[in-house]
């Protein structure tokens, strides 16, 4: 039923392999358990303070695009400047999962039978429910994890003003610590501006920075905002995605698609700043490219992604965000900086016409 269900839904053609069910069903029920494995292996200190390093680069080149933006207000401004300092950060993962006494304690009144293996998910959901309701009237506590560490995910959660970044995601094509900048710049920084962005977007200007819910947006920055967002519903709805044949939906993608493209741009900024301190790297010998080239190369490796006609369909219905083709192409050609780096001649990927409001 459940594979039926799939194939119509999503197109695919064959069952999941017995292990990768499992698997899959271990790192959702035992996330934290999962992730101790995963980071002991995969990854260190170095990895969270170079990451660290990068949001430092990302952030100031942020505070730079606040500033810069002719349509909001001063005081609106300094408030976002500040929200975007006071931005919490949970990177990699949760200190505590390396203590084993702390580790087990979490899981200690669990007791999974390798025989029962309905009841052991029964009793999983119990136990999600009882530490949920414990944390009730208790302070917010904003170094807790929306998910597992060994995810290949990033998260900003308005409501603690917090940026989670995966040990998962942290790998790879996004990162690696003995990469050049212009590559890690190029994948998990975009990711990071991305989501930095969400903080100053239409739903961020619903919360402080201590993630309450309130209105910090003066009433004339946020319909300068809201006409700048034309532009990319505009643009956006001429997108067809080709594996369904039907257009993008720019108003269901629309807070994405201006966190991707805001994202670029910090991205993009942060790489410069970076080299401004630590000067210019070596390019990769033999390939030709220069390291702004390959900043956007790598910017587009991330996103390269395969759909079946259904999954297609159902990310254009349903998803918030654009298929990865779009996320890619439609951030760069609003990208100054990418039609210089490739000298694009005027035309469809470097359109006249570029949607910016960061
Ligand atoms: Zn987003």
């Amino acid at each position: 039923m459940a594979e039926e269900y799939s194939s119509v839904m999503f197109g695919r053609k064959l069952e999941l392999e017995r292990c990768e069910a499992c698997v899959n069903h271990i790192s959702y029920t035992m996330q934290f358990a999962i992730a101790r494995i995963f980071v002991d292996e995969r990854f260190d200190d170095e990895s969270k303070a170079n990451t660290n390093q990068i949001i430092d680069y990302i952030q100031d080149a942020l505070l730079q695009m606040i500033d810069d933006a002719s349509w909001m207000d001063e005081l609106t401004k300094n408030t976002a400047k500040q929200k975007i300092l006071l931005m919490h950060r949970n990177i990699g993962f949760p200190d505590w999962i390396k203590n084993d006494t702390e580790l087990n304690e979490y899981y200690e009144s669990l007791d999974f039978s390798p025989t029962d293996y309905f009841g052991n998910y029964l009793q999983y959901i119990k136990w999600g429910i009882k530490k949920n309701f414990e944390s009730l009237r208790k302070p917010v506590d904003r170094t807790e994890w929306p998910f597992g560490p060994a995810k290949v995910n990033t998260f900003y959660n308005a409501a603690y003003n917090d940026l989670v970044l995966s040990a998962g995601i942290l790998q790879g094509t996004f990162y690696h610590k003995d990469s050049p900048s212009y590559l890690n710049f190029g994948g998990i920084g975009a990711i990071i501006g991305h989501e930095m962005t969400h903080a100053v977007d239409a739903g961020g200007r619903m919360y402080n920075s201590s993630g309450n819910y309130m209105k910090w947006w003066s009433n004339s920055s946020i319909q300068a905002y809201v006409k700048l967002e034309n532009c990319f519903l505009k643009q956006y709805s001429t997108y067809r995605v080709e594996e369904c044949n039907i257009n993008l939906n720019s108003h269901k993608t629309l807070g994405e698609n201006i966190a991707d493209n805001a994202g670029l741009k910090a991205a993009y900024m942060g790489y410069k700043l970076w080299v401004k301190d630590n000067g210019e790297e070596p390019w990769i010998p033999g390939m030709g490219f220069s390291p702004e080239q390959l900043f956007f190369i790598n910017f587009g490796q991330v996103w390269c992604s395969k759909y079946t006609e259904q999954s297609a369909r159902y990310q254009v219905l349903f998803g918030s965000h654009s298929p990865g083709r779009i996320r890619c192409n439609g951030s760069v050609m609003n990208s100054q900086e990418f039609s210089t780096t490739f000298s694009c001649p005027p035309g469809y990927m470097n359109p006249a016409n570029k949607c910016s409001i960061w």
